[in-house]
């Protein structure tokens, strides 16, 4: 029997809401409690007494199940159509092909623009998304654009997403002169990291490409982001030299690994050395769950202390028709490529969709406590495993405090 199969969410007012308290859910599955808030942070944590007066704008959390508002860890909020008219896939099926299918057709569907990264935020937050990292292509074509543009279209949800963002040289770094000194000025003006994007593969130049971002990141104090398709050792050589380089300039927690892929595909011996490797030198790793691809070891991860963040990557871009912005099914998706089945696994599945992925948005702490952001996602599921592998529609997302979509209805 689930929660509450009769009511909704409830208050007497309408529209984006400033929230003082949140009565009667069951934070993670646990105990019926009422969430109070103040200026936007949970303020305490206490048993629900439904003797109790509220105040007239309390929201009745129907003894929903409530998770923290999932995190985005690897995005790209600036390039995708969704939106607009279908847009028929029409690169080659490579890098280099969705590259080049992306930079010709881009400025015909106005990306990167307001108002298509409007609209796929605010489908990130009709599912429950409250916190993103977010890449942001920076190129010769764009320079910085992009980055201001992803600011803008941030700044009008006012709070409903809390981003950081990666400057992303999707086109390259060192086979595009110019690249490295854009990178450097996106850091200097206030973005939280510098990606890459297969140092070997594309530049053809690992040692090159990586020494030039941890150069601006140690001298502008930002994190390091690296898109990594490359495979088994290649992959695992480029990472690697990440470890060394992540080591000799201090820079433990502030370096990532997104997709990684070689890490899932490496001989159990040299991963688990690896993995090992990855853990002392705090590098953190994002998966989007990919259909396919050898599914990356999360026990032997977590055991090693490398934080695993997840994410849609692209949804329906030049590269790709494919996604929704829903990251709790994405979850459920991590978790049977995981081969996930048991009640703890499931549970940590939808941590590393959480909690676990605070320090990829910057914030110490991205739970239901006191001290946290406000960011709630109500659902009707008898509990967490139960709403990882059934994915519920979101009843109730709030965002710093303030309600931002009710029912599958965005309100900002
Ligand atoms: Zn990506």
């Amino acid at each position: 029997m689930t929660s509450a199969d009769q009511s909704r969410p409830s208050s007497t007012a309408p529209g984006t809401q400033v929230v003082s308290l949140v009565r009667d859910v069951r934070p993670w599955g646990g105990d019926r409690v009422d969430l109070h808030v103040t200026d936007g942070r949970f303020s305490a944590v206490t048993p629900h007494d439904p003797a109790a007066p509220a105040p007239s704008d309390a929201i009745d959390g129907c003894r929903l199940l409530a998770l923290p508002g999932l995190v985005n860890a690897h995005a790209h909020v600036d390039k995708s159509w969704w939106g607009k008219d279908w847009v028929s896939y029409g690169g080659e099926a490579t890098t280099q092909g969705r590259i080049a299918h992306e930079r010709a057709h881009r400025d015909e569907l106005g990306i990167p623009g307001v108002e298509v990264t409007l609209a796929v935020l605010r489908e990130l937050v009709r599912h429950g998304t409250t916190a993103i990292r977010t890449h942001v292509d920076v190129d010769l074509g764009l320079g910085l654009r992009g980055i201001e543009v992803v600011r803008e279209a941030l700044a009008e949800l006012r709070g409903a997403v809390h981003a950081e963002i990666v400057a992303f040289p999707q086109d390259g770094v060192l086979r595009r002169p110019g690249v490295l000194d854009l990178l450097d000025a996106a850091a200097a003006a206030g973005a939280e990291h510098v990606g890459g994007l297969d140092p070997a593969s594309i530049d053809r130049d690992p040692v090159g490409q990586l020494d030039g971002l941890f150069a601006i990141a140690e001298r502008r104090g930002v994190g390091i982001d690296v898109h990594l398709h490359d495979g088994g050792e290649l992959g695992a050589f480029q990472i690697e030299l990440m470890v060394d380089r992540t080591l000799r300039a201090g820079l433990q927690g502030r370096v990532n690994v997104a997709h990684g892929f070689a890490v899932g595909q490496l001989p159990a011996a040299r991963q688990a050395d690896l993995v090992a490797a990855m853990g002392e030198a705090g590098i953190t790793m994002t998966t989007v769950a990919p259909i396919g691809a050898a599914p990356l070891p999360l026990p032997a991860l977590h055991e090693a202390g490398v934080a695993v963040g997840l994410g849609t990557d692209g949804i329906r871009d030049l590269w790709s028709p494919y996604g929704t912005g829903d990251l709790l099914a994405l979850t459920t998706q991590l978790a049977r490529l995981s081969r996930f089945r048991h009640d703890d696994e499931l549970v940590a599945a939808a941590r590393i969709a959480t909690t676990d992925a605070a320090r990829f948005v910057g914030r110490d702490v991205h739970d239901l406590v006191v001290g946290a952001p406000a960011d709630i996602v109500l659902v009707d599921a008898e509990n967490v495993p139960d709403a990882v592998v059934r994915a519920p529609r979101r009843a109730l997302v709030v965002a710093g405090g303030r309600v931002v979509a009710r029912e599958g209805d965005v309100l900002v």
